[in-house]
C-alpha cells in the first residue's frame, strides 16, 4: 500500500490525504508549489514526480466494501 505520507519533505507544509500532493517512485513526497519549483524532477533520485492519488477512506473501509469482498458475495 502506497504510504501517504503528511507533510511536504521540502518545505514541511502539511498535506491532507484528498489535497493535491506529487511523489516520486519511491513516495518521496512534495507539495505542489515545490514540486512545480522542481519541475516535476524529484530532488532525491531524479525520478518523474507525479500527482499521488487521492485517498478518500480508510484501509480497513475498503477491505469491508471492496470488489474481493463482493466477489466473496457473488460466489458459492
Ligand atoms: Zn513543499
Ligand atoms: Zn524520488
Amino acid at each position: 500500500m502506497l504510504k501517504m505520507k503528511a507533510a511536504c519533505e521540502c518545505c514541511n507544509v502539511p498535506l491532507s490525504l484528498t489535497g493535491q500532493a506529487f511523489i516520486c517512485s519511491f513516495e518521496n513526497t512534495f507539495c505542489a508549489d515545490c514540486a512545480e519549483q522542481f519541475r516535476q524532477v524529484c530532488p532525491n533520485c531524479q525520478g518523474d514526480l507525479v500527482l499521488r492519488p487521492s485517498r478518500r477512506s480508510s484501509p480497513t473501509q475498503v477491505a469491508k466494501s471492496g470488489f474481493k469482498a463482493k466477489l466473496e458475495k457473488i460466489l458459492p
